[in-house]
């Protein structure tokens, strides 16, 4: 039988606040509860906006809640050769191709549809490059992101995000190749992690299916913000835990009104 495998995956781009109190002591408990292992993971792959002070500052937060974590913490700026690898895996499989439009570009020759962000689907101008062309623009050293071709991948749930960007350096998207990889390489097995990210799964299931990874059970928790913690006044939710801290909250009195 597989031992359960659950990850807390903040991204170090500012404080953790209650909610990410919730999501990690949710995994931990979820965790202990099913005899399974629990990781902690930095995901800082967006580093216009990751600063290695907020992942000390992570570290510091998470051990004050009272959690343990596995060691080594994957740091995933230290592993964009992984990420790569599948990038061109994917590529070989003609599922995704290199994009070197501008953002202004690519508004420009936008669709008329949107994604669950809101953002108009883009209208596909590098898809119609040959591999060749598109392989010589990066040899010459194009930036370039990677989106995904939806009409080669007959994934109506995936398909509302239409051709995603799902890596590119500093604008946060390589999130999406980055978390299917290393939710595939630390073998885990469940991802318990807020409502927001949920449109996201799709996306993050179709890239599974395409690398041959095995499918992780999902389950999309309630936002503090909206949902759970009713008893939370609105000016405790949205303070930093470092806040919290520093105005003499006691980690039993987080825990409680978190409903642990
Ligand atoms: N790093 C993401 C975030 O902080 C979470 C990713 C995940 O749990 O899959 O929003």
């Amino acid at each position: 039988m597989t031992v359960p495998v659950f990850r807390f995956a903040p991204s170090p781009n500012g404080h953790l606040h209650l909610g990410h109190a919730y999501s990690a002591l949710l995994n931990e408990k979820m965790a202990h509860e099913a005899n399974g292992h629990f990781l902690l993971r930095i995901e800082d792959t967006d580093q216009s906006r990751c600063k290695p002070e907020f992942t000390r500052r992570i570290f510091d937060d998470l051990a004050w809640l009272g959690l343990t974590w596995e060691e080594p913490v994957r740091i995933q700026s230290e592993h964009f050769d992984d990420y790569d690898a599948n990038l061109l895996r994917l590529w070989d499989m003609g599922k995704i191709y290199p994009c070197f439009c501008s953002r202004k570009e690519a508004t420009a020759s936008a669709l008329v549809t949107a994604d669950p962000d809101g953002q108009l689907h883009y209208g596909g101008t590098c898809r119609a490059l040959s591999r060749a062309e598109a392989a010589s623009i990066i040899t010459t050293g194009g930036q370039h992101g990677w989106r995904v071709d939806m009409n080669a991948c007959n994934d109506p749930a995936a398909a509302i995000w239409g051709d995603a960007m799902i890596a590119k350096r500093n604008v946060g998207s390589y999130y999406h190749i980055a978390v299917v990889t290393d939710d595939h390489l630390q073998g885990v097995t469940h991802i318990v992690r807020g409502r927001d990210i949920e449109p996201a799964t799709p996306l993050h299931t179709l890239l599974q299916r395409l690398l041959g990874f095995a499918a992780p059970h999902y389950h999309h928790h309630d936002l503090i913000l909206d949902g759970s913690g009713q008893k939370l006044s609105k000016s405790l939710k949205s303070k930093a835990l470092i806040s919290l801290r520093a105005e003499g909250f006691t980690v039993a009195a987080i825990r409680k009104q978190l409903g642990f």
